[in-house]
This record gives structure tokens, C-alpha cells and sequence, in this order.
């Protein structure tokens, strides 16, 4: 008997996926998903939608958002789950964080331009929706359409990646001020796939810098890495969490549904939610 599977780490259009919030759905009905977690860098803006026709595909939506935080130089990505994503306070935070999205793909576009590479802003935010949450992987799409690069890991090793010459440094927030923006509207930190850093000294560090969860199935976590962060999550009693990460076509292939972890997981967090209101 089973109570069922969920992806809890999936981006739509309204970030940087190639998905709507349509296709998101007809792709998890048709994995047999019971629910989905829609987690979309620094936006809510596909979650109204997918929580008005999910039912109609018999699919829960788990709203979600994925925030980018910064500890010893290297870029954490933290989860925050069940949020309540009308709350104004939170939408303006992320509004802010979106503006600086803009003003750093304009940097990088000037830094390209630099080298001789010419690519328009706009031919970048085509390719978002409604403008929105552009990063690093629009503008390695774009240059990609414009002949500039074969593919996407050229864009990145060539000009976009830490040590490319395109680089431009986000503004970041620490883990715990992002952890302490998704709690105070009332949703769960959890630190987004942990075993892409590999190192550990900074994954416990992080771990105890206001999470709540870890996601500890991930699409690039080996086996072995799920075993160490099964062991972290119980050290520092965590929630476990887990997804795909899919984005759709816009990386090499369509990730929805490979990682399914039991609708249990679900079921905790919707607990610890409950215990947090008492
Ligand atoms: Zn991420
Ligand atoms: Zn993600």
C-alpha cells in the first residue's frame, strides 16, 4: 500500500524553465504523481495558476520558491515550502530580489559586449515569462539561439560561469536571512540540494543556520550522498525533502517524475507546520 509519490522541486515559466504551469501539471498526472512542488527562483507567480487547474488533474500543488543565498563565496539555494505567497511583505522581497536579477543579466550583457558579443536584453527576457526572474540560464539560452555557443555548458564554461569572464556576482542574502524570509511568511526552510557543494563542513553549517529540511533527493545526489544527508537531517532533526529540479528542456533533459519521493514526506512537513501554529 501506498500513499503515493511527489516531486517537490519542479521550476515552471514563471523562473526559468521552458514549462508552463500546464505542461508541469499534465507531465505529473501523467507520472502518477498525487502532488507537486512548484519552486520557482525568486517568484511565486506561477503558483495562483497551478493551484486553480491542479485539480483538474488530480495533482496537489506544494506551493513553493527557490531563494539564492551566499555562505564562503559559494551561491546555497534555499527551498521554502507552503509559504503564504499572497503575503504582500513576502511578494515585495521578492520583487526586490528580481530587480537585481535585472540589473545584474544588464551587467553581464555589458560585460559580453566587452568581448566583442553582442546579445540583447531582450532577446534574453523573451525568453522568460513576463519578464521575470532572468538569470544566467536565459542569457546561456540566448547566446545559444544567437549561434554565440553550441550549447548551454559552453555558455557557462566559456563567459557565464564563476570564472568566466561574463561573471557578475549576484547580491545575495545569507542562508538564515533567507530562511528567516520564507519562516516569517510562514513556510519551511529546507536547503535546496546540499551534495552539489560537497563539502560538508559548509553543509552543516548551513543546515544549522535556520532550516528546517533538507532535500536530500535530488537529481545529481549519487546514493551515497542521500546516506550522508539522511544521517545530517536526523543529527539536526530535519525534515526530509526531495525533487527532480526540472526545468523543463531548458537543461539537457526533462527531469519531472525521475525522483519520486513518498507522499509521507508531505505529510511531516504539513505536521510541522501544524505544530509551529500552536
Ligand atoms: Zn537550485
Ligand atoms: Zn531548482
Amino acid at each position: 500500500m501506498t500513499n503515493g509519490y511527489a516531486d517537490l522541486h519542479v521550476h515552471t515559466k514563471a523562473s526559468d524553465s521552458t514549462f508552463s504551469v500546464e505542461q508541469v501539471l499534465e507531465l505529473a498526472k501523467s507520472c502518477g504523481l498525487r502532488a507537486v512542488g512548484i519552486t520557482d527562483h525568486d517568484t511565486v507567480d506561477g503558483i495562483a495558476k497551478a493551484v486553480e487547474i491542479a485539480p483538474s488533474y488530480g495533482v496537489e500543488i506544494i506551493p513553493g520558491v527557490e531563494l539564492s543565498a551566499e555562505e564562503n563565496n559559494c551561491e546555497i539555494h534555499i527551498l521554502g515550502y507552503f509559504m503564504d505567497w499572497k503575503n504582500p511583505a513576502f511578494k515585495n522581497k521578492l520583487d526586490e530580489l528580481r530587480h537585481s536579477r535585472m540589473e545584474r543579466a544588464k551587467k553581464i550583457i555589458e560585460k559580453l559586449a566587452g568581448l566583442n558579443i553582442e546579445l540583447k536584453l531582450e532577446s534574453v527576457l523573451a525568453l522568460t515569462e513576463s519578464y521575470t526572474a532572468v538569470g544566467r540560464l536565459h542569457i546561456a539560452r540566448a547566446m545559444k539561439l544567437a549561434g554565440i555557443v553550441n550549447d548551454i555548458p559552453e555558455a557557462f564554461r566559456k563567459y557565464l560561469g564563476q570564472s568566466g569572464p561574463a561573471y557578475v556576482k549576484k547580491q545575495f542574502l545569507s542562508p538564515l536571512e533567507a530562511a528567516n524570509l520564507i519562516k516569517n511568511a510562514g513556510g519551511i526552510p529546507v536547503m535546496a540540494h546540499p551534495g552539489v557543494l560537497n563539502n560538508y563542513d559548509l553543509i552543516e553549517k548551513v543546515l544549522q543556520s535556520g532550516m528546517q529540511g533538507v532535500e536530500v533527493y535530488h537529481t545529481e545526489h549519487s546514493s551515497g550522498t542521500v546516506e550522508k544527508l539522511k544521517m545530517l537531517a536526523s543529527k539536526y532533526n530535519l525534515l526530509i525533502t526531495g525533487g527532480s529540479d526540472d526545468h523543463g528542456a531548458g537543461k539537457s533533459k526533462i527531469y519531472l517524475g525521475s525522483i519520486l519521493i513518498p507522499y509521507e514526506y508531505v505529510e511531516n512537513m504539513k505536521r510541522s507546520l501544524k505544530k509551529e501554529e500552536k
